[in-house]
């Protein structure tokens, strides 16, 4: 069992109601009747009372100490302040919750009730993550936000004034209207508001969303013709690396850049291989077993089929050799890269060789990087990650279960 296994728990409670559905949104929120709400909650509590007990039956570790909880959507500030409690009771009765726990709770700008926030400061909520996307009220306004910039930064001062200041700021990079020079007044003013945390995202473009199958099959109803392009939208994404790294704002993720020590020591647990449970519509777990190996479990995506039956969650058996290239390209996401010494210590030599020519091929091609015993993305690479990604998919032989584990000699891989 690998010293990850050991760590504690990240807790993840999935809240998929919404007041209106973004167009670009690609989750499986929704805009569900309000009166769905305490039946939702209920089957969530259920889900997390009876963890342990299918965890026990599927020969998975559920580990007993959480140290940090994100309830992320959907738009979990549609919950009422009774909802919250409900769910952070049924938490606490079964984890042992650090008293420094991470908790954070996903809200959207405008649609943060004075009574939903003081009961978030009761339950110890000390984290916020708004998703403002865009500073430029028309550009909010073409996707369906509700909210302007005026709404976000009396958002703030609110938040402030209840005591959380370590806020997250989303923005999207794509979005029909942007212009270069927009996209600048947007990160100039997350860069204003003095958050510590801003995550950027470039738009997916995929059916799951309207306005990505408008972007892929034509049409003029949600913008796609008014959008940035492809180019575009990378320049904006390298401008916002630079940007934000100037104001102080250090990436430590693709999307993710923060004031030194605030980074979010939740999302860092989904690239660092560690446990992580999740509840809820479409909530996903990746949870050490008993013999060395790891399960990943995935809700159902269908709100009716979750509530008929939360508690029945598909389990994956991840092999060995899904572990080890999870271990690269999730690790590759990371601004700090690959560490070697710790790839070899945990999964043996041919962890590192049988993927040299990959590696070499993209440190070739300016993608990847290697110093300090680490292979990392190059800015560039940053731009292609899920091209490079895929590169580390089906490198070694389904049967690697049995990868000698030789943690005798140093591998010089790039
Ligand atoms: S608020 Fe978030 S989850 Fe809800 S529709 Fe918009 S993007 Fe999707």
């Amino acid at each position: 069992m690998s010293a990850s296994a050991t760590a504690p728990l990240g807790i993840y409670v999935s809240i998929p109601f919404c007041r209106a559905k973004c167009t670009y949104c690609n989750f499986a929120s929704d805009v569900f009747p309000a009166a769905r709400l305490d039946g939702y909650v209920h089957a969530i509590c259920r889900e997390i009372r009876g963890r342990r007990t299918h965890c026990l039956a599927k020969r998975m570790q559920l580990p007993g100490g959480a140290d940090s909880i994100y309830l992320g959507g959907g738009t979990p500030s549609t919950l009422a302040p009774h909802h919250l409690r409900q769910i952070f009771d049924a938490l606490r009765e079964s984890f042992d919750v650090f008293p420094d726990a991470e908790i954070t709770v996903e809200c959207a700008p405008g649609q943060i009730s004075d009574a939903f926030l003081a009961e978030c400061c009761t339950q110890g909520v000390n984290r916020v993550s708004l998703g403002v996307q865009s500073f430029v009220d028309a550009e909010a306004a073409a996707v369906g936000r509700r909210h302007g910039r005026s709404t976000v930064l009396a958002d703030l001062a609110r938040l402030r004034a209840a005591g959380v200041s370590n806020i997250n700021v989303d923005l999207i990079a794509g979005l029909p209207r942007q212009t270069a020079a927009s996209w600048r007044e947007s990160l100039q003013v997350a860069l204003d508001t003095g958050v510590p945390h801003v995550s950027v995202y470039m738009l997916d473009v995929d059916e799951d969303s309207r306005l990505g199958r408008e972007l892929l099959t034509g049409g003029e109803k949600y913008g796609a013709q008014r959008t940035p392009g492809d180019e575009a939208t990378a320049a904006m994404y390298e401008e916002a690396c630079a940007m934000l790294g100037q104001g102080g704002l250090l990436q430590y993720e693709i999307s993710n850049f923060a004031r030194p020590g605030q980074q979010s020591r939740h999302n860092l647990k989904y690239w660092d291989g560690v446990p992580y449970v999740g509840f809820g519509l479409d909530a996903h777990s990746c949870l050490p077993g008993r013999d060395g190996d790891w399960f990943r479990t995935a809700n159902p995506d269908a709100m009716d089929s979750y509530l008929e039956d939360p508690m029945s969650p598909a389990v994956e058996r991840i092999s060995r050799t899904g572990q080890i290239e999870e271990r690269w390209f999730l690790g590759l996401r990371r601004t700090c890269g690959v560490s070697l010494p710790e790839l070899q210590a945990e999964f043996g030599t041919e962890a590192l060789t049988a993927f040299a020519g990959v590696v070499q091929a993209a440190v070739k091609e300016g993608l990847l990087e290697h110093g300090h015993a680490r292979i990392r993305l190059t800015p560039r690479g940053r731009l292609f990650a899920n091209e490079i990604f895929a590169r580390f998919l089906d490198v070694l032989p389904p049967v690697s279960e049995a990868l000698p584990r030789n943690l005798e000699h140093e591998v010089t891989i790039a």
